[in-house]
Formats: C-alpha cells, structure tokens, sequence
C-alpha cells in the first residue's frame, strides 16, 4: 500500500498542509544530519500532538543490559543502543501568554520543504491562537554538511493582525529518554550547566560508557532585522534544562527573528582538555557569521557533494525524486570522515536496529561511497572492521571457536555482540561472508593493493579460520556440511546446509587462500609480518582446501536449480500471489511458528550469491534460479527488492526491476510498509543506487575493467551520473540506445560500453 502525501519534485521533498496523524512521519521524512550528527524533523516551538523526539549522535551509545525470556549461553550481556540525544533545537514560544502550539491551534497554512540540493529544512505556517492573534511563522533549519558541531535554526514570527507580546524562550534539554530502553535505565548524567557571553550549554556523560557532550546553543535577536540587546535571563529551571528568555513587544505587521546555534561537541577519547573551553573555541567561530554566510556555506558543502554523487533521470520524475531521496540521506549519515563511525539502517532518523552496524554496510553500503566519494572513506569502512578484529576474535572464542578465528556481530557498536535471539546471533553467520566480499569488491574496483598487506589479509585469515571450523565433516555425504545456520532469509531458522552461506564460506576460503599466494609472492616481507602476528600455519591450508574441494551443497534431480537449504523442496510450495491480501506482511499478520514452516522469502537469499558472484553463474542458471524463488519472495526485508531489481535486469525483465527499484528509491517517501514514523531505511537506500547503477546501467567489472550495459527501464529518456573510479571520475550518460562516456583521468582507459572496448 502506498501513502505518497509529498509533492513530486526533483529536488525537494514538500509537504503542503497540516495533519497532527502525520507529524511523526513527516518527522522521520525530513530529518536532516551531517554523519557526525543528527535529527528529526521534530517542531523547536512545543507541540503536544503525538511525536517521536530524535536527535543522534554518531558513535554514542549506551550499552543496555539484556532482556530476554530465557537466557542462553554465550549472549552478549547487553545490547548496545545510539542515544536519543539532548535536544538543542527547542524553543518555548508565548503569545500574549499562550503557548504558540500546534495541535492547539488553528492553522490556516502550513508547509515545509526538505531542500536536497541545497541541505536546507524549511517550515512556514499561519496559525491564529486562541487570543485571536494571528501570527507567520517562518523557520529556515540545517545541520552543517562541513562543520560536525554545527546546526543553525533561524525563526521568524510575524503578527499579522495586531500587536502583541512575545515571550521567546531557546531552551537546551538534557532531560531525554529512549523509547526502546529495556529497564528504564537513565542513559545520561549531567555534569554541568555552563555559560559565558557566547553560548550557553549542558555537559552531561553518559552512564557506564562515559561519553561526555557539551549540547550547546547561541541566541540572537533581531526586530525587523535590526538586532535588538534586550536583555536576556538565563534560566536553569531544573537541572536538565537550559534556556535564555526575552520578552519582546512587536508590531502588527512587523517581525521578530530569533538566530539560534547549537550541537554537540563531544569530548575526544584521550583528549584532557576541558569540554567547555573546546565548546567555547568552536562557539567562537560561527558566532558571528551572519546566518545567510553559514546558509551560503551550507549550499556550497552540498553542491560539492551533489557534483559527484548526483544520479539525473530524465522522463520520470518520480524515479528521479526517489534517488535524490536517497543520495541525500546516505550523505546525511556517513560522511566517511571518521573510521570508527558506520552506518545504522536507521540513521540518525530513529532508534529500532539501535544505531548500529549490520552487514547491510559491507553488502549493501559500500559501493555507493566507493563510487561516490574519496577513495579513504570506503577504506574507513573497512577498516572499521579491522579496527574491531579482537573483538571479533573474542567473540568467536566465547562460541567455542579458536586458533584466532573471527566471527564478527550480526549487530555491533564497538566490535562487541549486541544481538540476542540465538538464531540470529549464533546463526546467522553469513554475516562474515560479506565482510570478505567487501574487501574483494574494495580492492578489485580501487586497485589499492595496500589494503591487503595493512589490514585485509588479517581480517580474511580470522574469517576463513572461522569457517574451516563451523563446517563439519559428514561422513554419510562425504562432504563438509554446515548445520543449524539462518541464511539472509530470516524466515526459516536453524536450517541445515543454507546454500548461500555454504557458497559464501566456500568462496571466502577460495579468496583468502589466493590472496595469501598474492602476498607472499609480491609482498613476501609484509607478509611475513603478518604470518607471526596472527601465527599463521601453511598447514591450515590443508583442512581449507579439502573444503573447498569438497563443500556440500543442497540439491535435487528433479529440479534445475540450487536449493535454497536441505528441508527447502519438503515445504508447500505456493506463490506469493496466491497468498491474501490480509495476511500481508506476514510477519505482522502470521504467528512466528507459521511463517517459519512457510516457504515464504523474506529477502533474496540464494539470489544474493547471484548478485555478488555474476561471473560465477550461467544466464540459464540464473534465469531458473530467479523464476523459482522470485514467487516465494515477501521482500519483507527493505534490503531486498533492489537485489531482485539488479537480476531482473540482468535477465532482460526491464518492468519487474522498475516496480523493484521503485518499492526500494520510493520506500520511505511513500511509506510501502506503513512504518515510515519509525525512521528511514537508510541501508537498502544504497540498494535503490546500486539498482540503477548496476542494474538499469548493468556496471560490473570484468577482467580489470569497468563495463556496461543499457538496459534503461521504458519510461527513462536518459540518465547520467559520475563514478570515482581508480581516483579520477567517469562520467556516464545512457540514452534509449546510446552511452556516451566523459573520462577526466589523464591517462587513457579501456571500458567495455555493452559488449564493445572502448578507449576514452
Ligand atoms: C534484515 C537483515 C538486515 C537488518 C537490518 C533485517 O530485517 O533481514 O538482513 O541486516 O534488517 O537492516
């Protein structure tokens, strides 16, 4: 079902009238952040409608102690959750002593706008009070794209039809709770209320990790846009909360703007100095820069931005929205800047999934910063994991496993487990796999052998040593197996000889094992180094390649396919289409147990190791496999129609991967699963840019050069975006028949342009 309320438009995302059952949507809609930083769309003035109160700080987190029914053996003692953050944007506002309060009042106009080209949030409303006045609200929001502790708000109000008295009140709360806290626990402590002449703010720390933030705000006043000095009083009405008042008297006709800073600077690990002076510092820089120069700024951070990363669809304004859409967002959550940050599937847009890392990053994520961005911020999503390898070596130990085997967390903060149903935490381990994946797929389009000898081949070893352990040797099959694992399709757990895990771990073991070759020919010192660092053993490769050889995967006489694990064929197997509209999705509508015995596919599964592996599999295998399982499929994972809209295209079913891409680039925007008000879907919006650039445009790389194929869907006239490929950028514009291609780097490159070599 789709619940589109926004205008279509190719470069904002606009909403035209009020309605209170929508705020908390719209809320997550227009949420706006800086990847250090960010927030949703909450009101600054009060509002005592329903909302859900967000604001996030990259990397801060809070561990919450476990909460389940039955405990078992080797769950982690807590889950890690991002904060709900202080809040720096509010602002009480009375008007002749009424509160000026939206779900009180009668609003004549309403409208805001997210401004994606710009990165700009902007609001404006009538509304008359129950006093009778009537008063313009204009408000102008952003969160700096180049500065991490900067947000800026500038709030107009207007009396339009007599002259009143304003009470205006900027406030700072520390004071904030997370909906999703297990035991109630305070997640912040406040240290301090601090002010001086420039700014004001609360120092607080959180509880057992001991982050400390300075959540700060300035204020400035302006009558009819002279500033005015009336005296402010600061008021410390609890120790939560922080706000400075003015009382204004203002005209009928005339308007008073009020300029207010904020953010959070957050005490650097190690660093001594003192939170308030580095605040103050930083304070001290915006301060007095008009809010139109840091607006000006703002424009300029996006448009460098948008200058590489921007996709242009012609004919099809709703595709082109919807990309736009997600471009923005993704830029809003990982800026890439700091290698201990990640990407939660939320964002910073809300709080289920916690904040924290999946392997949605290294699946999903990657390629879209690789080709998008400088090539250090894909590193540093990589080398995020290497920076956790201990942990996850640790955790594989606390399993059982050992001799330096890694098995990273399905959910992570800080490298540690944060995921408790144990056949997802234990089982789910397929999650390994696509962090190898992601170093092959790093290095093979970045060239940036390097990585291999400084941190990748440590990290596949760990992987690998993980693997050659979790498989068994079944002496009736001859073959190693590997038992009670979920794949990527939730839907049915502790299965046995999961095709797509088996493949992955296959592979990875194949990978690692070339890549040692590599190392040790060409690097043989570094690799040396690294041989006694990890204590690595030749005769590992014995156990590993007796896997490789000998790897059992699910399979039937009866039908040309692989199978998705040993019980799949025992199950009913009727399409989804068969199934009612009511019982839909069946994972709010079914009981656990029926969707488990059900041969319904939450998200691509065996299609996943056909997206990663393209050159590894026949079309006709491909085309069978897709025509088997696509049937089954719910998608009711986000991560999944963008995997169906890449294969699609690669069969030559244009129409089927246009209604995946759009289900996937238009998820959030038309709110297809009903839960918009929870927050965006910022992992599969990587999917809906790989959809398009590696489905509709059919980018791949083949024997060390980029190819394409034209496979644009019947609406699109044409579409162009640029890659990072190799430190220079490729322009790429496909028409109905025709690419054309820009090459910026200096020396000449080959790419195969659908089918043909081409030189530029
Ligand atoms: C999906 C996982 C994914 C997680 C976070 C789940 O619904 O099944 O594959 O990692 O969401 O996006």
């Amino acid at each position: 079902m789709i619940r589109q309320y926004s205008d279509t438009n190719p470069w904002k995302i606009i909403e035209k009238s009020f309605d209170a059952k929508r705020v908390k949507s719209s809320e997550s809609i227009f949420s706006i952040g800086n990847g250090y930083m960010g927030q949703r769309a909450n009101f600054e003035e009060d509002y005592s409608g329903e909302t859900f109160q967000g604001s996030y700080i990259g990397g801060v987190y809070y561990p919450d102690k476990t909460k389940v029914g039955w405990w078992k053996n080797g769950y982690p003692e807590y889950f890690a959750k991002v904060l709900n953050a202080p809040n720096w944007i509010g602002i009480h506002i009375k008007v002749n002593k009424e509160t000026l309060d939206l779900n009180k009042i009668r609003v004549s106009y309403f409208q805001r706008e997210l401004d994606m080209k710009k990165g700009v949030y902007t609001r404006k409303f009538k509304a008359t009070l129950k006093n009778g006045i009537e008063i313009l609200v204009e408000v102008i929001r952003f969160i700096s794209i180049e500065e991490d502790s900067l947000g800026a708000i500038q709030y107009k109000i207007t009396s339009l039809n007599s002259q009143c008295d304003l009470l205006i009140e900027p406030y700072i709360d520390s004071g904030i709770i997370n909906q999703d806290s297990n035991w109630d626990d305070a997640f912040w402590k406040n240290k301090n209320l601090v002010s001086n002449d420039f700014f004001s703010g609360i120092i607080s720390q959180t509880n057992k990790t001991k982050f400390e933030v300075c959540t700060y705000m300035s204020n400035k006043l302006f009558y009819e846009n002279k500033k005015i000095n009336t005296s402010s009083i600061l008021k410390n009405n609890s120790e939560n909360k922080l706000s400075e008042l003015f009382n204004v008297k203002i005209q009928k006709g005339k308007t008073l703007k009020l300029i207010k800073i904020g953010g959070y600077v957050r005490k650097k690990l190690n660093n001594q100095r003192n939170l308030f002076e580095v605040t103050e510092e930083i304070v001290k820089r915006f301060i007095n820069i008009d809010f139109d120069k840091l607006l000006n700024s703002q424009i300029k951070g996006w448009k460098k931005i948008w200058d590489v990363s921007d996709i242009k669809i012609e004919g099809d304004l709703s595709s082109q929205q919807g990309i736009r859409f997600n471009i923005f967002q993704l830029n809003q959550t990982y800026s890439g800047r700091n290698p201990e940050l990640n990407i939660g599937p939320k964002g910073f847009t809300g709080e289920k999934y916690g904040g924290s890392t999946y392997w949605d990053t290294e699946a999903y994520c990657l390629p879209f910063y690789m080709f998008t961005k400088d090539q250090f911020v894909s590193k540093n999503l990589l080398k995020y994991r290497y920076l956790q390898l201990n942990k996850a070596i640790e955790n594989a130990k606390k399993l059982g496993f050992d001799k330096g085997a890694a098995l990273f967390p399905m959910v992570t903060m800080n490298g540690e487990e944060c995921h408790n149903e144990w056949e997802i935490t234990f089982e789910e381990i397929h999650r390994n796999g696509a962090i190898a994946y992601a170093i092959y797929n790093y290095t093979r389009y970045t060239g940036d052998d390097n990585y291999l000898k400084e941190m990748g081949l440590e990290v596949l070893i760990a992987i690998s040593r993980f693997w050659s352990q979790r498989f068994s040797f079944s002496s009736d099959k001859k073959k190693y197996v590997m038992l009670g694992v979920t794949g990527p399709n939730e839907y049915e757990n502790n299965v046995n000889n999961n095709w797509y895990t088996n493949y992955i771990a296959k592979w990875c073991l194949t990978y690692t094992k070339d890549q040692i070759k590599k190392l040790e020919n060409f690097f043989p010192e570094d690799f040396l180094k690294i041989s006694k660092k990890i204590n690595w053993n030749r005769n590992e490769l014995i156990l590993w390649e007796d896997i490789i050889q000998n790897t059992y995967f699910p399979s039937s006489n009866k039908k040309n396919i692989f199978i998705q694990q040993d019980g799949f064929l025992d199950k009913e197997l009727n399409s989804v289409n068969k199934l009612d509209e009511s019982s839909r999705p069946i994972n709010q509508k079914w009981s656990w147990d029926r969707i488990l015995r059900s041969v319904y596919i939450k998200q691509a599964d065996v299609l996943q190791g056909f997206y990663f592996f393209p050159e590894n599999f026949t079309k006709v295998e491909l085309e069978e496999n897709y025509k088997f399982y696509e049937p089954f499929t719910v998608h009711e994972s986000s991560l999944s129609p963008s995997i169906h809209a890449i294969l699609a295209c690669r069969i030559g079913l244009i129409d089927d991967a246009y209604k995946f891409h759009i289900q996937t680039s238009r998820l959030d925007l038309d709110d297809y699963n009903m839960e918009v008000e929870e927050g965006l879907h910022i992992t599969s919006m990587a999917g809906s840019w790989i959809s398009i650039v590696e489905g509709f445009c059919g980018m791949q790389i083949i024997n060390d050069s980029l190819s394409f194929k034209n496979r644009l869907p019947k609406k699109w006239k044409s579409v162009k975006f640029k890659i990072n490929f190799r430190g220079s950028i490729l322009e790429v514009n496909m028409f109905k028949n025709k690419n054309n291609f820009i090459w910026e780097g200096e020396s000449k490159i080959n790419i195969i342009s659908d089918g043909k070599i081409i030189t530029l």
